[in-house]
């Protein structure tokens, strides 16, 4: 058997009509490459027919393998599974959507021959709809804030990785991540390409605006507790700033008098602290919720079966 050279993931969640598309332009990109390859798709529990299709595509193209769930685990335990089974010195994941242009990977396998350990992508012109854009650039600024990573661009996905990267999130087995921030923290000389980007012009985004909320969790809490020491630091404030407060309240006592007016204005900052509050304990909650489930040691995703791996 030969060894791959070249290991590309594609995570795959109802992407029936994008599969062809994708294997038109992907497929021709891999042959001209001269040097073995494989794509690991896996399904993620998709409902329509993409399983039908890939398992033909195994058949039909040689290196195409696939992975099954048993049902829909999320993209990134979708990624993860087929890093598993890998054996690429270079791997690069890629979505099904075609939004990244599978004819930047070249470019980016001479990024790792360089010596670069991450080769990772920033979407020119991003293609998606403002809302989207706008929550990103909150979401890249704070995020690279919080875990002190440099990366332009957290959200594109098209993504190159040395082996030694992959070995060492192989070795992690937490169960809600985000892979390109658990690469960077492997990294030691990691780089960005710009690269185009396309709207999705078949099928639909498969992240409601509530799964994008969540997956951002995942980033954040997973790399950082700056949330949590936040409001620790916004307690110390408070509790100073109401000690200067009681004094001054103190003293006019004595001054002028008792105050009686003002109950509204005393309710309007007792509900903005009471927010504060449940904003916070919500945050500890994230944190927890997670930790309850690495504790509980439940196996991340549940493979089915695979095809073309043998
Ligand atoms: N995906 C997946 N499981 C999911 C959601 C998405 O495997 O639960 C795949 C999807 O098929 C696609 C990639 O992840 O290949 C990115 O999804 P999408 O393009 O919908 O995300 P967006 O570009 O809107 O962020
Ligand atoms: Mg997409």
């Amino acid at each position: 058997m030969i060894i791959p050279y070249v290991s590309i993931v594609v995570p795959v969640y109802n992407e029936e009509k994008t599969l062809q598309p994708l294997m038109d332009r992907l497929y021709p990109v891999m042959s001209g490459l001269g040097c073995p390859f494989e794509i690991i798709f896996t399904n993620d529990g998709s409902q329509d027919l993409s399983q039908e299709i890939l398992r033909g595509y195994v058949q039909r193209y040689p290196g195409v393998k696939v992975v099954e769930f048993n049902g829909n685990f999320g993209q990134h335990m979708a990624i993860l599974a087929a890093f598993e089974l890998s054996t690429g010195e270079i791997v690069i994941t890629l979505d099904a959507d075609l939004q990244n242009p599978p004819e930047e990977i070249p470019r980016m396998i001479a990024e790792i021959k360089k010596g670069h350990d991450i080769v990772g992508t920033i979407r020119d012109k991003r293609r998606d709809p403002l809302l989207r854009r706008v929550a990103s650039r909150i979401v890249n600024l704070t995020s690279n804030r919080m875990t002190g990573m440099r990366m332009s661009d957290c959200g594109c996905m098209l993504r190159a990785y040395h082996r030694n990267i992959i070995n060492n999130i192989n070795k992690c087995g937490e169960s809600s991540t985000f892979i390109p921030a658990l690469a960077q923290t492997f990294s030691s000389n990691a780089t960005e390409i710009v690269v185009g980007h396309a709207e999705r012009t078949l099928g639909e985004s498969k992240y409601s605006f509530y799964r994008l909320i969540r997956l951002n969790f995942d980033l954040i809490t997973g790399f950082s507790v700056v949330p949590l020491q936040l409001f620790a630091l916004l307690g110390i404030i408070t509790s100073l700033l109401t000690v200067g407060f009681a004094l001054f309240l103190l003293f006019r006592r004595f001054i002028i008098g008792a105050e009686v007016e003002g109950i509204f204005t005393l309710f309007a900052i007792l509900f903005f602290f009471i927010g504060i509050i449940i904003f916070g304990i919500g945050i500890v909650g994230e944190y927890v919720g997670r930790i309850y489930q690495e504790v509980r040691r439940r196996p991340r995703y549940v493979v089915k079966r695979t095809h073309g791996f043998e």
